[in-house]
């Protein structure tokens, strides 16, 4: 056997190995975000969206942002999901923004939606996936959230 084919075989291997890999949720996420996730999947269910961690394969990571993002998610051309929080946002927030954070880069990775800033007359943002660079208003509480919730999922 020669160099060349060893070397594809190994690679070969390391793929399949990769492929392999088993998905974790509890694993995958930071524990501070998983509550999160599992709030997501659930009202996403109410409104008849099952969501499948095993196929979404979304993980976490905190991260320190030098910029105003305080947050992203990327997808990979293998088919995972990362979702970076900036940890400073994340400390100083409350459960809601928190919430309404991770929700918004789910509503990315997961329901493959991008942003939009339609606004009511008054200027209030309609949807969680607005851009947040203030071009609408974000009026998300414990009143709205049924409505942004019901807006993000259907
Ligand atoms: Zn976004």
């Amino acid at each position: 056997m020669n160099r060349t084919l060893l070397f594809s075989l190994c690679i070969l291997l390391f793929t399949q190995c990769g492929d392999s890999d088993t998905y974790i949720l509890k694993e995958e996420v930071d524990e501070e975000i998983i509550g999160y996730f599992i709030s997501f999947a659930l009202e996403g269910e109410l409104r008849g969206r099952s969501i499948n961690w095993n196929f979404e394969k979304v993980s976490t990571e905190f991260v320190d942002s030098d910029s105003d993002v305080i947050g992203n998610c990327m997808t990979f051309s293998d088919g995972t999901n990362l979702i970076n929080v900036d940890k400073t946002y994340w400390n100083a927030s409350s459960d809601l923004k928190k919430e309404f954070l991770i929700f918004h880069e789910l509503g990315h990775c997961v329901l493959e939606r991008s942003h939009t800033n339609a606004a009511t007359a008054r200027g209030t943002c309609k949807s969680i996936m607005n851009s947040g660079e203030n071009i609408c208003i974000t009026n998300y509480s414990f009143s709205t959230r049924d409505a942004y919730l019901d807006e993000l999922f259907l």
